[in-house]
This record gives C-alpha cells, structure tokens and sequence, in this order.
C-alpha cells in the first residue's frame, strides 16, 4: 500500500506533457532534438555558468567529471562520509581510492578542516557534496583546494537552487553535477547534468559523454568514451521543470520552514545554515536528540510509516559499507552519531500546509517528554 504522505512525488504540473508530446508526435525521442539545447540554456542561466552539458543520470555525471579531470587508478579523491553513494562509487570505478573524511556536526557537511586532516600526496581533489541541499562552507576549501593544486568538484544533486556568498551551487567549483532523479527537486525521472566555467573541461566532458567521437568527424575517436547522453524526451520535462524552478525551491523552502516551526521545542535537530547561505531543502532532515530515549529513530520510522508517512533514514556511514569496508581507515564519530540519529521528512513540493502540520503534530507525539500530539500516536 503505497503511505498517504510519500517522502516525495515529481511535480509534473507545468508543460511536461506538451513538451514530451511534442518529441512524440515529431518523433524526436533520442538523444538529439531542440529540447537538449534548451534545457542546458535554460539550467546555466539559472546556475550562472557558461556551460550546462545533459547527462543520463547524476552518477554518470560524477563519473564524467573525474573521467575528464583526469583521475588514475591510485588517485585519492576526498569524500565526506556521509552521503549517497554515489561520488565515492564512481571514484572506485575509475580505480582512484575514495578517502572518506568526518562531517560537522552543526551542518552535516565535510569542511576544509576535515578535508586538510586527510590530505596526502596522493590526493588529487575533492567531492564536495552539499547534503539534503545544504551548501558547504565552500570559501576555506577553495582556498585549500587552490593552496594545494587540487581540484573541486560538486556534487549538487540535492542541492539545485542552493546559493553561497551570493553564487548559485553549481557555480563554486570546478565542475558540478545534478541529478535528476524522481526525487530530486526538479526531476527528469533519470537524468543528469554538469556545470563548469572551464572551455576545456566542458568540450572533453561533451566528448566524453557522446563516445568520445571527434566533434565533425562521425564514427572518428581520438579518446575512449561512453554513452552518457539524455534523450529529448527527458530534456523535454527538464525545460518544463526548469520553467517552474523558482516555485519548486521555494515550495521546498517554505516546508522546510513550516517544520521548524511546527517542531520547535520538540526533541529534534534542524541542521545549521551557514550565513550568506542559502539552503535549498531537497529534502527536511532532523536529528532525534539522543534525550528523546524512549524511542528509536527506527522506532520512530516504523511508527510513522504505520500512520502512513513514509520517512527515510539517513545514508550509512560510507566506511560501514560492505564495498569499503577495511578500506577506509579513519575515525568518524560524528558521521556514525548523525547518521544513526537522522531522519528525512515528507518533503514534496506537492504537500499541502495541513499535511506538513499532520507529520509535525505525529512525530511530536511519538517523541517521550512531549505531550502535543494526537492521542492515536501515543506510545503503546
Ligand atoms: C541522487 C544523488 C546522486 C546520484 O544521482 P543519480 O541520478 O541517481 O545517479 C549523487 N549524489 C547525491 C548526493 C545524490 O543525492
């Protein structure tokens, strides 16, 4: 049975349908067709950076982007432990040695602090990733990423309509990828996208993801590469969500906000939100404060899930994954704690005020010590 409050649904409610009408009936359904270009037209004028290159999915893009940054097998390429898999996934495919790094315990993020302690000779850059759409403090690690020759990379897939210091994420480093996942802010249902201000990289990137082919010459190949290209049906409802952009990331903003409000006083967590920043709120997380013993956050999950709110716990630590296990030596007490303790919230921009308020009202009566609440959600 699929819960009354999803943790997220796409948003389809502006020209998807006629765009992809459009592909159908003109019969441009692969990866050329005017909907390529002007989604990536319309992606970097809203990041504010001179390319936007479409990609099938936000692993590939990650993928891409230490391709075309030139990572070797033996390359250590810095991650923050705790995140979705996938920027420390497609670093080992590449042979490189993902090096995980601990979190701030404030904004759940890696800092240049963390990132500093982990540096080596072998360590080539850094996988920024802007958690739950949260952006890193990224000033001190640009000055240590440009200290020590090393690139940065973004990984903005839950962070699109984020700003730092005035600057849109996707714009603060060297290269940035998005995903467009069902459950990203703006979806494409599988999709991705990378952004950068650099020529070079973006024409090795464009190469790349299109086998590698000589632009102008068919069927000629200079440099090995994939099949990373998006078709047009999928830019066709990326130029329709991007249309709508502004009102996705505010919608998610004001839930975000109404949580907070909702849940003041009770016994979780918001994370921290730097100053001059703006957090984008892909998704509401919390932390359960570990005073609100009693319940678990799996407990918590569980009864939630029974009242028909779909919850997701936060990612594993990445050293406590099979795939990395004994390979990523280090400490990480804060990563292990917040990842234990952490908890997301229906978050789609499709939920109504009421809703946001059920949720609220049925956690707060989950959590012991906290009286508000209804009296069908109390503990057994
Ligand atoms: C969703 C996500 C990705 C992967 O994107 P896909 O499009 O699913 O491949 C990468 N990094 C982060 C942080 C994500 O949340």
């Amino acid at each position: 049975m699929s819960p009354r409050i999803p943790i997220s649904e796409p948003d389809l409610s502006g020209n998807e349908k006629a765009y992809v009408l459009e592909c159908l009936e003109t019969s441009w359904i692969s990866s050329k067709g005017r909907f390529i270009d002007l989604f990536e037209d319309i992606f970097r004028n809203y990041i504010g950076v001179r390319h936007a290159i479409t990609t099938s999915n936000g692993t590939a893009s990650l993928h891409l982007a230490l391709y075309a940054l030139g990572v070797k097998p033996g390359d250590e390429v810095i991650v923050p432990a705790l995140t979705y898999v996938a920027p420390a996934s497609a670093a080992l495919h590449l042979g490189a040695v993902p090096v995980a790094v601990d979190i701030d315990p404030n904004t759940w993020n890696l800092t240049a602090d963390t990132v500093r302690a982990a540096l080596t000779d072998r360590t080539r850059g850094v996988i920024a990733v802007h958690l739950f759409g949260n952006p890193v403090d990224m000033a001190p690690l640009q000055t240590l990423c440009r200290e020590r020759g090393l690139w940065l990379i973004e990984d903005a897939a839950e962070a699109l309509g984020g700003e730092y210091r005035g600057r849109k994420v996707g714009a603060l480093g060297d290269v940035a990828c998005f995903s467009f996942f069902g459950n990203k802010t703006v979806s494409t249902g599988e999709g991705g996208m990378i952004t950068t201000d650099h020529e070079e990289l973006a024409r090795v990137i464009r190469r790349l993801k299109n086998q590698g082919e000589t632009p102008g010459r068919r069927y000629w190949h200079e440099m090995a590469g994939f099949n990373f290209r998006m078709t047009n049906l999928q830019a066709a409802v990326g130029l329709a969500q991007m249309e709508q952009v502004e009102r996705l990331v505010s919608r998610k903003q004001a839930i975000a906000e109404l949580y907070r409000r909702h849940l003041r006083g009770a016994s979780v967590t918001f994370s921290d939100v730097l100053p001059d920043t703006v957090h984008s709120y892909w998704m509401t997380s919390v932390l359960l404060n570990s005073e609100a013993a009693g319940i678990t956050r799996d407990e918590l999950m569980e009864r939630l899930g029974r009242e028909g709110i779909e919850t997701r716990p936060f990612f594993y630590p990445l050293h406590q994954l099979p795939i990395f296990q004994g390979r990523m030596p280090g400490q990480f007490p804060v990563t292990e704690d917040v990842s234990v303790r952490g908890v997301t919230l229906p978050g789609s921009t499709r939920l109504r005020d009421a809703e946001v308020a059920l949720v609220s009202r049925t956690l707060r009566a989950c959590l012991s010590g906290d009286r508000v609440g209804a009296p069908h959600a109390t503990r057994p």
